[in-house]
């Protein structure tokens, strides 16, 4: 077969073999990418979509509109270090944004933001709670074939590993960006094994895998990496290496490449991290128990923040900047 990543005639290594009939999971020997295949029909996909955002009372939620805020903040960081410009007029195209959190988080630092989202649920849900003016309410393929218009920044996060070509879409994406503007990508990191090791997420993910595939165990899934595909959900999974070199094959060339471990103010902001403060308040108050917890949780912490610095984290993020060509 042909790699949907680095386009090289590969015969791919089987890594877990699943039974549940969404596809097994493979990787390139070439660029690593690590993929569903057979990929799940139109049908499948569908369903699970549907299914899932099928929620019509789900209501304005305070604690995920600071998360995004917050984000906000650490992105228009790097924005400005690498000389962006943050005027009014600059404008912030949130793909695929969902429920449009960080779309309003975008507004709210005066950028001219844009929700293209196709899931009209989610469509109907930022136009009451968040109030969302510019809204696009179509899919990835039908808005560039649509669009007539080019953008500064373009957000794109999360949303790689669910689709079933990553290639034509970033290819997309590089044409919607002016000349110099920059695309903020982001997806799990196919090479971590920190969610294996994080206290209270190991176990669901060692499941997960269980459950939909033959031969998992913990050492299997470390030794192996199929994270974090999970068919239907995830159809392929990203490390820093492969996903560069993507971008850079379609014109879009990483300026600030960054390793995220779960909890991480800016990228992770939704799973709280542990801090000394929380033992020395539990240990004064003779709560042994739980000031012992908490020093495993932190020691825990400890190896996952060294496991951020050497790569081996649960997300990346890219800032690529579209180059003249
Ligand atoms: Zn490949």
């Amino acid at each position: 077969m042909i790699c949907k990543i680095c386009k090289y005639e590969i015969n791919p290594r089987l890594l877990l073999k699943s039974n549940v009939n969404f596809g097994d999971i493979h990787r390139c020997p070439k660029c690593k990418i690590t993929f569903t295949y057979p990929q799940p029909d139109a049908n499948t996909l569908n369903d699970y979509y549907n299914g899932m955002y099928s929620d019509l009372t789900i209501s304005f939620d305070d604690k995920k509109m600071k998360w995004a805020q917050r984000s906000m903040q650490g992105y228009l960081k790097v924005l400005k270090k690498l000389n962006v410009e943050l005027k009014q007029e600059v404008t912030f195209l949130d793909l695929g944004g969902g429920l449009g959190y960080y779309t309003k988080a975008a507004a709210e630092n005066n950028l001219h933001s844009i929700l293209v989202e196709k899931d009209p649920v989610s469509v109907q849900f930022a136009k009451k709670h968040l109030k969302l003016e510019n809204i696009i309410e179509k899919d990835l393929y039908e808005f560039f074939n649509s669009n007539d218009k080019q953008y500064d920044i373009v957000f794109f996060r999360h949303v790689i590993e669910h689709v079933n070509d990553p290639y034509s879409i970033i290819q997309g994406i590089s044409s919607l960006l002016k000349t110099n503007g920059i695309l903020i990508i982001e997806t799990d990191n196919n090479a971590g094994i920190e969610l294996l090791i994080k206290d209270g997420v190991n176990k669901f993910y060692v499941d997960l895998y269980k459950k939909s595939f033959d031969n998992v165990s913990f050492i299997n899934l470390l030794i192996k990496r199929p994270f974090a595909v999970d068919p239907p959900r995830h159809l392929f999974g990203f490390r820093m290496k492969n996903l560069s070199m993507l971008l850079k094959s379609l014109n879009l060339y990483p300026k600030e490449k960054i390793h995220y471990r779960l909890g991480h103010p800016i990228y992770w902001p939704n799973i709280p991290s542990p801090n000394i403060k929380q033992i020395i308040k539990s240990f004064l108050k003779l709560n042994l128990r739980t000031c012992f917890k908490l020093i495993l949780s932190y020691m825990n912490f400890i190896i996952r923040k060294f496991l951020e610095l050497i790569g081996l984290s649960s997300g990346i993020c890219i800032y690529a900047q579209k180059l003249s060509k």
